[in-house]
């Protein structure tokens, strides 16, 4: 078994992240596997080296170890780039210059309202009945999105986690109503969340994924991408989401319940496995 805690370097580390790294890490050495760290940095504008340094520092003051080296995504646009040239010589792939206004605009159907699905807008389709690509056509600059009428089939993955426990089927149909036409790479990171986290899982052999319940609908995505480029599909753990007083889901600003504040303030790595509800370590 291989799991892995994966990151963003764009704020301070705070008890949701701890929850799922720990998680993570607990299941893994409890299975003899592996837990692994990926450092998902491909947002150059938000992503910092001191964010990734403190990082490390809290995983390590958790008590926390991964196996191997480090994954940085940052490292791996060339592998994002190859994929994405593979998807274009397929015909799988438009070039987008809607603006989010462009595509608000031509979204909302007067009764219906905006459709949304786990991505935002569900693409209105306008650049994609452009028509614009000619096989052999090096990958433009531009934002690129799927045609999800080609790349969708019906396809199923195994959830552990216990909001979904289950098999889990995904429809080509309910793909191309409700999820659309996503962006596979932004403009200005040559890449997007979607695609680096489906590639990545697969270099690193990740065979569970584990991550939060705010995460569930994406899910669906990646596993189409992984039939479509025929990668693995691991199993999934979606867990809860550590929440404050009022319900509301922690963010990366909530700078109050930032392990670092915590720590300055006394709290041991104990202390965190009991606030967020997990067993202290032996
Ligand atoms: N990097 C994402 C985050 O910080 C999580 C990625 C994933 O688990 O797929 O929330």
């Amino acid at each position: 078994m291989i799991t892995r805690f994966a990151p963003s370097p764009t704020g301070p580390l705070h008890l949701g992240h701890a929850y799922s790294a720990i998680l993570a890490h607990d299941m893994a050495r409890a299975a003899g596997g592996k837990f692994l760290l990926r450092i998902e940095d491909i947002d150059r504008q938000r992503s910092k080296p001191e964010w990734e340094a403190q990082i490390y520092d809290d995983l390590r003051w958790l008590g926390l170890s991964w196996d191997g080296p480090v994954m940085r995504q940052s490292e791996r646009l060339n592998i994002y780039r190859q994929a994405l040239e593979t998807l274009w010589e397929r015909d799988l792939l438009f070039a987008c210059s809607c603006s989010r206004r462009d595509i608000e605009a031509a979204a909302s159907a007067p009764q219906e309202g905006v459709p949304l699905g786990p991505d935002g807008i569900v693409y209105p389709g306008t650049c994609r009945e452009r028509g614009a690509h000619h096989p052999g056509q090096p990958l433009p600059q531009a934002a690129l999105r799927l045609r999800m009428d080609r790349a969708a089939c019906d396809c199923s993955f195994e959830e552990i986690g216990p909001a979904h426990r289950g098999i889990h089927h995904i429809t080509r149909e309910r793909m191309i109503r409700e999820v659309g036409d996503i962006v596979l790479a932004r403009r200005e990171m040559g890449t997007s969340y979607h695609l680096s986290v489906v590639l990545d899982d697969a270099a690193q052999g990740v065979t569970l994924v584990t991550r939060g319940e705010d995460l569930f609908e994406a899910t669906a995505i990646h596993v189409t991408l992984q039939k479509l480029l025929e990668l693995p599909t691991p199993t999934y753990c979606h867990h809860d989401l550590i929440r404050d007083e009022h319900g509301k889901r922690l963010a990366k600003r909530d700078d109050a319940r930032a392990l670092a504040k915590y720590r300055t303030e006394g709290a041991t790595p104990d202390d965190i496995r009991r606030m967020v509800g997990l067993t202290p370590l032996a």
